[in-house]
């Protein structure tokens, strides 16, 4: 099953993303991951795309495009994928659209979070994430065990620089401007679902479940 998260950042999809992933049996592919892990190894990639996150704006799709394709082309996605953080603009779901086509293959869900923006900044402020394996958690609503430190590895949490309060306001534009516009792209193509992502975490995993199994 190949399914994508939609929704504004912040809503919970790298949150939801693990538990789908881990419940199905899938890889869950973040695209901000990828690139945060390139700016760790200091990779060209990783220098190329930091200027635009620490901005809050878009990494652009020629950077973003084939790194996705290839990393959907490994082993571990054939049966399946979820994709956290892709598409965010109109072209790239058709570019992905394209190479699934050619292998006669396609989207089964889009799977949007919906969260007033109300909501986004204070989750966004809130958010911690490890830096080692990508875990993200909340100050308030999903704390770790001990403070600072990640659950899952031992691994220090911090607050994403793109996290600030400066930050968090351009990416809620740019996403009601390039991304909020995939609910229509994929409505029309027939695989979009939405859930109330205002919900509490386990309340928006069942939703989601739900709606897979209908
Ligand atoms: P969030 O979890 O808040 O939605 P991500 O971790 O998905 O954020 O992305 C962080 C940043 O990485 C984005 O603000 C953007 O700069 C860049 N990025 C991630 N995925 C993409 C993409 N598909 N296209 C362009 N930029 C991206
Ligand atoms: P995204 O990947 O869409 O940017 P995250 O999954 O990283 O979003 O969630 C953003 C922040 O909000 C994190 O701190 C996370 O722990 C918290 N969060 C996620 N889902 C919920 C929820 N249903 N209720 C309250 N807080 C949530
Ligand atoms: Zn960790």
């Amino acid at each position: 099953m190949k399914i994508i998260m939609l929704g504004a950042p912040g809503a919970g999809k790298g949150t939801q993303a693990i538990r789908l992933a881990e419940e199905l049996g899938l890889p869950h592919i973040s695209t901000g991951d990828i690139f945060r892990y390139n700016i760790k190894n200091n990779t060209e990639l990783g220098q190329k795309a930091k200027a635009y996150m620490d901005k809050g704006q878009l990494v652009p799709d020629e950077l973003t495009v084939d790194l996705l394709l290839d990393r959907v082309a490994k082993e571990d996605c054939e049966n399946g994928y979820i994709l956290d953080g892709y598409p965010r603009t109109i072209p790239q779901a058709e570019v992905l659209d394209k190479a699934l086509a050619e292998k006669n293959e396609k989207i089964d869900y889009a799977v949007n979070i919906a969260v007033p923006d109300e909501n986004i900044i204070n989750r966004m402020g809130g958010r911690r994430t490890c830096t080692n394996c990508g875990e993200t958690y909340h100050i308030v609503y999903n704390a770790p065990k001990v403070e600072g430190i990640c659950d899952r590895c031992g691994a220090p949490l911090i607050q994403r620089e793109d996290d600030k309060p400066e930050t968090v306001a351009s990416r809620l534009n740019v996403y009601h401007e390039m991304t909020e516009p995939l609910e229509n792209y994929y409505k029309e193509s027939g695989v979009y679902v939405e859930v109330d992502g205002t919900q509490t975490m386990d309340e928006v995993f069942a939703s989601i479940l739900a709606l897979l199994k209908d």
